[in-house]
């Protein structure tokens, strides 16, 4: 099955044995009648599995080209089944350009239980080796990473991993399985926040877990079950829709995406843009390597380079909504540095590119002409 057939086909066989519905049914319950103890269809308390999630999961699985697929409530919490594969005193190499959220949880709450973070930039995937020592576990990679949009070479990071026995992680929630497949390049597991363009119309929080692995994924499910941050039916229910036009929704964020970054390139008040579609683009050789496309996540600064410069533009748009969160139809704009990334100290964000003047750019599926008129007015 190729990629857009599996968005809405993909794990989907039989999903109702009962009436044959097209759609999966929502299974909002919590339990399941047995006929003698121990004697079920296969669903015994939602925690553990309902069969909503289980379609979800399953079609996680097949747009990923895994074996298992894990749902749960927020991005966040299936990271957090991640890091709980790991013990005190293990080591975790993470990329240094971070989604905050993961930042904070891998520094506020897993360095606490006796985790060691170090925070690399892997442009260059040889960097790498310096960190790694008999403890080191895992490597995490963000990519494109956010808000900065430098891209990573999974495969790259893969060779270094194989070789010295680690697991690696890839955040796939920019790119998507649309554009980019990790686990092709030599990934173990793919995390999302369904969130953003899974879900893709802003109304839902969620997290997903993919592995090929069938150990690994019970280890994984041991954890999702046991720690018990899973996702409701309903959501399940509306990732599944959510996932059904994810391809259609992709090509078009790439097509606006693409006209807003020569647009903002083009303006005299804008200074740095950030897209990974632009030739001069640092990584653009792996970027036509491990992706099919440049996706619709933009970042730029603006030439006068205050923090009041990028204020008034986007307290200016009206097409642009100014929100946290990414990846819905409806274009959104953010201010990492007092919004997405503020849990990151104002050094360390700098270092990485996060200036006050930084605007980040989630471009939806409107009319390209509306989009590139309201940024022309709110750029002045
Ligand atoms: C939003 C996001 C997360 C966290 O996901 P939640 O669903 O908000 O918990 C992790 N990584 C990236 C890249 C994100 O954009």
């Amino acid at each position: 099955m190729k990629f857009n057939t599996k968005t809405i086909h993909g794990g989907q066989e039989n999903t109702d044995p009962a009436y044959g519905s097209v759609m999966p049914p929502i299974y909002q319950t919590s339990t399941y009648s047995q006929s003698t103890p121990g004697g079920h269809k296969g669903f015994e308390y939602s925690r553990s599995a309902n069969p909503t999630r289980s379609a979800l999961e399953k079609s996680l699985a097949s747009l990923e080209n895994g074996n298992f697929g894990l749902a749960f409530g927020s991005g966040l919490a299936a990271i957090d089944a991640v890091l709980k594969l790991f013990k005190p005193g293990d080591e975790i190499i993470s990329t240094n350009d971070l989604y905050g959220g993961t930042y904070r949880l891998f520094t506020k709450i897993f360095e606490g239980l006796g985790i060691k973070f170090h925070f690399v930039g892997m442009q260059n995937a040889d960097r790498i080796e310096e960190y790694i020592n008999k403890n080191t576990k895992l490597i995490w990679v963000e990519t494109p990473t956010n808000p900065m949009m430098n891209i990573i070479d999974i495969e790259a990071v893969s060779r270094v991993a194989k070789k010295h026995e680690l697991l690696l992680a890839v955040d796939n929630t920019f790119a998507t399985p649309y554009l980019q497949q990790p686990l092709e390049l030599g990934a173990d597991i793919i995390m999302h926040s369904a969130t953003k363009y899974l879900g893709g119309h802003s109304d839902i929080v969620m997290g997903g877990l993919v592995v090929k692995d069938k150990e690994l994924a019970d280890k994984l499910y041991f954890i999702q079950n046991a720690s018990g941050a899973i996702c409701g039916p309903m959501d399940s229910f509306l990732v599944l829709r959510g996932i059904k036009t994810l391809h259609l929704r992709m090509q078009r964020h790439c097509e606006n995406g693409e006209a807003v970054a020569m647009f903002l390139r083009a303006n005299p008040k804008i200074d740095k843009v950030y897209w990974p579609g632009f030739e001069d683009h640092p990584n653009h050789d792996i970027v036509k390597k491990q992706m099919s496309g440049f996706g619709g996540m933009i970042s730029f600064t603006t030439k006068e380079n205050t923090l009041q410069s990028a204020t008034s533009i986007v307290e200016k748009l009206k097409v642009f909504t100014l929100a946290e969160s990414l990846g819905g139809v409806e274009s959104l704009a953010g201010h990492p540095a007092s919004m997405t990334h503020a849990s990151i100290p104002k050094d360390e964000r700098e270092k990485i590119g996060v200036v006050d003047s930084l605007i980040r750019l989630s471009v939806g599926v409107e009319d390209e002409e509306d989009l590139i008129a309201d940024l022309k007015q709110a750029i002045g």
